[in-house]
């Protein structure tokens, strides 16, 4: 048996007549993330957790930016693409962080959990999704992007 783990990092642009995604989830908000598919940056850093460790590349090379094909495209779908590319592999954890100032996002965190847990075919008690602000300091701060970071840790039979 082995273990492997990933991390993920994404970014997104805060901007408005966006709907705002995370995980999944549409929270409401007065503006929303900008990027070429739904700008769910959430689960864009689960996506590149899992294929970090499973050694599959990163999302880009997956679902490039270029391709009409992923023009608005749910995240989630993607992740469930993902989550079959892993083939043998389990699923053991999978943790994220969100930065952002505004707006809390503790009200949404179960639902997140539920839908990635879902998406990825685990149960619940395999995810966790946790939240934090940029204290006023940096882009973050001033409401100009969002961060998502995770970590993936995957089980392969030898
Ligand atoms: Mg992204």
């Amino acid at each position: 048996m082995s273990v492997t783990t990933g991390i993920g990092w994404d970014v997104h642009r805060l901007a408005e007549g966006r709907a705002l995604v995370l995980g999944g989830v549409r929270i409401e908000h007065d503006r929303g993330l900008d990027g070429h598919s739904d700008a769910d940056v959430l689960t864009h850093a689960v996506i590149d957790a899992l294929l970090g460790a499973a050694g599959l590349g990163d999302i880009g090379e997956h679902f490039p930016d270029t391709d009409e094909a992923f023009r608005g495209a749910d995240s989630l779908a993607l992740l469930r693409d993902v989550v079959a590319l892993l083939g043998y592999r389990e699923v053991l954890h999978v943790d994220v962080s969100v930065l952002l100032e505004r707006p809390k996002l503790a009200p949404h965190k179960a639902a997140i959990r539920d839908g990635l847990a879902g998406a990825l075919g685990v149960e619940p008690d395999r995810v966790n999704v946790k939240a934090t602000t940029g204290e006023r300091l940096g882009f973050v701060g001033r409401e100009e992007g969002v961060v998502a970071l995770a970590v993936a840790t995957l089980r392969a039979p030898d």
